[in-house]
């Protein structure tokens, strides 16, 4: 099943979550998970960078290890950026211990390369068990998200996805974008034109 609006039923079993932040009126929440990765992150920045707007990009260590450059640039431009473990991992069947062996790694090379830590985790693919959920929320705000984009399945059409996100979008929404190698084709028929929506919405973007 495909939904791109999470069900308020599954938020409200995640209540140490962050899914959407209610109080803030006009204001959205864009995010980027996976990066950095070239050519899709920059393109990203891009694009924000056009439209004067912020996000928060979920990084995977490993590919900060890779292209530090990248990822000194996103801060460079007044991003926000959070934890998405070292290797991608998937939280099920992960023991606690590998997890947060993975998720410290990951902050290490935070502070190697962007010289701080992170305040910010998700948890990729969105799965994780309650005991790494309650481990990581001492020291990090946990982020899902209530608007998926979908722009990582290549059976959605870019306008398709678009006209979704578009209905979805209202204050407070969290949506997720992913700056990776499989949404390089997607994103450059679906950011610029979604960005000109938030833009003439009257919507302004803010950092988690
Ligand atoms: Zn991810």
């Amino acid at each position: 099943m495909f939904f791109h609006r999470v069900p308020a039923i599954v938020q409200r079993l995640y209540p140490n979550r962050t899914w959407n932040n209610k109080d803030a009126e006009g204001k959205v929440y864009l995010t980027f998970d996976d990066g950095p990765v070239p050519g899709v992150t920059e393109f990203a920045l891009d694009q924000l960078a056009k439209h004067g707007m912020k996000a928060t990009f979920f990084m995977v260590g490993d590919n900060v290890r890779k292209y530090p450059e990248l990822a000194k640039e996103v801060i460079a431009a007044g991003h926000q950026f959070g934890n998405h473990t070292y290797h991608h991992l998937k939280g099920w069947r992960t023991k606690l211990e590998y997890y947060f062996d993975n998720f410290q790694k990951c902050e290490e090379i935070f502070e190697q390369v962007i010289g701080q830590k992170s305040r910010l985790f998700r948890p990729p693919y969105g799965l994780m068990t309650g005991r790494q959920m309650r481990k990581i929320s001492e020291s990090h705000q946990i982020i899902m998200w209530n608007v998926l984009s979908g722009d990582y399945d290549p059976t959605l059409k870019s306008d398709k996805i678009l006209e979704n996100i578009k209905k979805l979008t209202d204050s407070g929404a969290i949506i997720l974008f992913h700056d990776q190698k499989k949404t390089a084709e997607v994103l450059p028929k679906l950011l610029p034109q979604y960005l000109d929506f938030v833009q003439q919405s009257g919507f302004e973007t803010a950092l988690l």
